[in-house]
């Protein structure tokens, strides 16, 4: 009876010691976010890699779910309520860059927009959100992870021209402060949102469409999630 009271108390600490991640597929069927220099919507980029980091997720132990996979949440309050009963929100997008940086070629017989002159992951935090240090340490923990995994920041975010001036809040792990961007100040957990590569850049475009190239990217975020999650349970005893 002792053990079987021991291995009850042992398996409700652990269900409650995983912590659960909110994966929040960017954009919607109807604005489906930039399109790639071959012409693919931003939309299918970030399903696939949202699946990917979600299943890498559930292999670190973590607990996670998706919003708006099925391309009908056209909200974005009603992301945030999706992502309420988490203790942390990704919200995973790809890169585009500022319009008059846009040339124009032509694949398949079809004018299409690209540009060669940008490439790498952004990660961006708003200091309007009320979990600031939270998201910026996850921020920093999946960025540190994704360098290690061999990617680079575009840094480019941080430029002195329209459009962009977003200010660095660790240079090093490519992470900028973008206090507006509405899923961020309005999330009810520590969020962070993650551009995993730049798909107007050509060669950038083929290989985040190559499962090995999704798949490392996933493993790193999911390395950070989890450091930082788990980094944050040990200073405090328990999850915020
Ligand atoms: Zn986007």
């Amino acid at each position: 009876m002792r053990i079987f009271l021991f291995a009850f108390v042992l398996a409700a600490a652990s269900v409650q010691a995983r912590d659960t991640v909110a994966i929040d597929v960017g954009h919607y069927l109807e604005e489906p976010g930039a399109i790639s220099a071959r012409g693919r919507p931003e939309l299918e980029f970030n399903r696939e890699l949202a699946l990917e980091i979600d299943s890498a997720a559930l292999g670190k132990g973590l607990g996670s779910f998706l919003i708006g996979f099925d391309g009908l949440m056209s909200k974005l309050s009603s992301r945030a309520a999706a992502g309420a009963n988490a203790d942390f929100l990704l919200s995973v997008h790809h890169d585009s860059v500022q319009p008059h940086f846009l040339e124009t070629w032509e694949y398949d017989s079809v004018p299409r927009l690209f540009s060669d002159r940008y490439a790498g992951f952004s990660l961006f935090v708003s200091r309007k959100s009320a979990f600031v240090r939270p998201s910026l340490a996850c921020a920093s923990a999946i960025g540190a992870a994704l360098r290690h995994a061999g990617f680079s920041p575009s840094l480019y975010h941080a430029d002195r021209i329209p459009g962009e001036s977003k200010p660095f809040a660790d240079k090093a792990n490519g992470v900028h402060y973008y206090d507006n961007l509405i899923v961020l100040k309005t999330a009810r957990t520590p969020a962070v949102l993650l551009e995993a590569g730049v798909i107007v850049n050509r060669d950038e475009e083929l290989e985040i469409q190559s499962e090995s190239v999704r798949k490392r990217i996933a493993e790193a975020v999911a390395v950070g999630l989890h450091r930082c999650l788990s980094g944050r349970r040990t200073r405090t005893g328990t999850a915020e």
